[in-house]
This record gives C-alpha cells, structure tokens and sequence, in this order.
C-alpha cells in the first residue's frame, strides 16, 4: 500500500469519535521520500476546513522557523496524531491518537522512512515517545525502535509565547543537523 491508496482509506474512516467533528480529513502533506517528518497534535480550524496540515498563523511561523534553518516545507512530510480535527480545538484522547498512530501515522512512518521525525508539542512527544515534560525535553534527541526522534515546542506555542521561538529556531537547527549524510 502507499500513502495515496491509504489515505483514500483514512478519509472515509469512522474508527474514533473525531470521524463526527470531521469536515476534510487531514492527512498530511509532503514528499513520500522526505528526510524529515513533523507531526503536531490535531488538526485546527483552517487544517479542518482545507484538509492541509500546518496552515494559518502557526503554518506561517512553521516555514518561518523552517526558513531559519536553511529547510523549506516542501521538503518535509508535516502531519498530526491525529488526522480529524476535535471538536472545539480541544485535545485528542488517548484512544483516539492511539487508534489514528496504530491505522495511518505507523504505516505513514514506515513508508516514508525518514532519517529524523520532530515531535511538536507535548501531545505528539507524549504520544510517540512517551515523553512529557516539552520544556525539559526539546532539543533531545530519543531513538526508538530504531526510529530517531527529536522534541520541539509546537509553533502555536510560540505564537502564544515569543519568548519560544528563538529556541524553537535553534533546535529546528539542531534536527537538520541529525539528517543522514546523502
Ligand atoms: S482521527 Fe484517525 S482514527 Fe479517528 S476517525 Fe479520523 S482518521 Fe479515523
């Protein structure tokens, strides 16, 4: 199977409840070799109304922050724990991320293969790496199951709190440094 064919299958899904707050699906977007992943908490308002990951605001601060690094978005796979928005933006359940990570993000992972994946915010860390403390453990980065993992602030964070973003930029560094020689 590859990403197309399984997110034909993740868009009509009804596996957890956030399939009822559903408007499109969001999936995640990126090149199908990318050498980085980004995977933040949930789809937001703009994400849910457009299907696209990472848009508005807090996607604008992302290519920024991208930018910084010498990265641009559109050589980075960028998705979520979950791929429906829940309702009134709050935060996903612990069934309901663990049932999306189990049916779409293991398989987006492993078909994807990429050298590092940022984990945006403490909901994403806590849901792949079991990790929980944000301001403890950005910039760190965890191998597990033979996957390398790296924590940072979610760029909604640092929109909230400026006083974030020059450590989010430097850490996003941090991770371009850890991609695998070509
Ligand atoms: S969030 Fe994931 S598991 Fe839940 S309905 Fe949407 S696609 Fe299915």
């Amino acid at each position: 199977m590859n990403l197309e064919e399984l997110c034909e299958i993740a868009s009509i899904c009804t596996k957890c409840p956030l399939h009822e707050s559903r408007t499109k699906l969001v999936f995640g977007e990126g090149p199908e070799n990318a050498k980085i992943m980004l995977i933040g908490e949930a789809p937001g308002k703009n994400e849910d109304e457009t299907g696209r990951p990472f848009i508005g605001m807090a996607g604008k601060l992302l290519s920024e922050i991208l930018h910084h690094a010498d990265l641009d978005r559109s050589q980075i796979y960028i998705t979520s724990i979950v791929k429906c928005r829940p309702d009134g933006n709050r935060k996903p359940k612990k069934p309901e991320y663990c049932t999306c990570i189990d049916l779409y993000l293991s398989k987006q992972i492993e078909l994807i293969d990429p050298d590092i994946i940022g984990l945006l915010g403490n909901s994403a860390a806590y849901a792949l790496i079991g990790k929980k403390n944000i301001k403890q453990t950005h910039g760190k980065t965890y191998e597990l199951k033979g996957r390398k993992y790296m924590a940072l602030f979610h760029p909604a964070a640092a929109l909230y709190s400026r006083a974030l973003l020059p450590q989010l930029k430097e850490d996003m560094v941090t991770l371009k440094k850890l991609l695998n020689p070509d």
